[in-house]
């Protein structure tokens, strides 16, 4: 089940699992994850937005405890 999003970056709509989850400590550099009351709130960004900020490609190293998660599965199916 793959769901369509929008990239708070550049405002590209993208499939949701194709853009990887990433190590905490790597997306805490690149987004403004916050907590809002007794919620975590997080934009969304795209893979070239990703790759973008952080300023090189995303790797499978990058996603950390995440990559057996299943929403990286359509990344790295993708980076094959
Ligand atoms: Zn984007």
């Amino acid at each position: 089940m793959t769901y369509m999003v929008k990239c708070d970056s550049c405002g590209k709509k993208y499939v949701y699992e194709s853009s990887p989850m990433i190590k905490d400590s790597l997306w805490k550099k690149i987004s403004n994850e916050h907590r809002e009351g007794d919620k975590w709130v997080s934009e969304l960004f795209c893979l070239e937005c990703m790759e973008k900020k952080l300023g090189r490609k995303i790797t499978v190293a990058d996603l950390g405890r995440y990559v057996s998660t299943y929403h990286n599965q359509e990344f790295l199916r993708r980076k094959q």
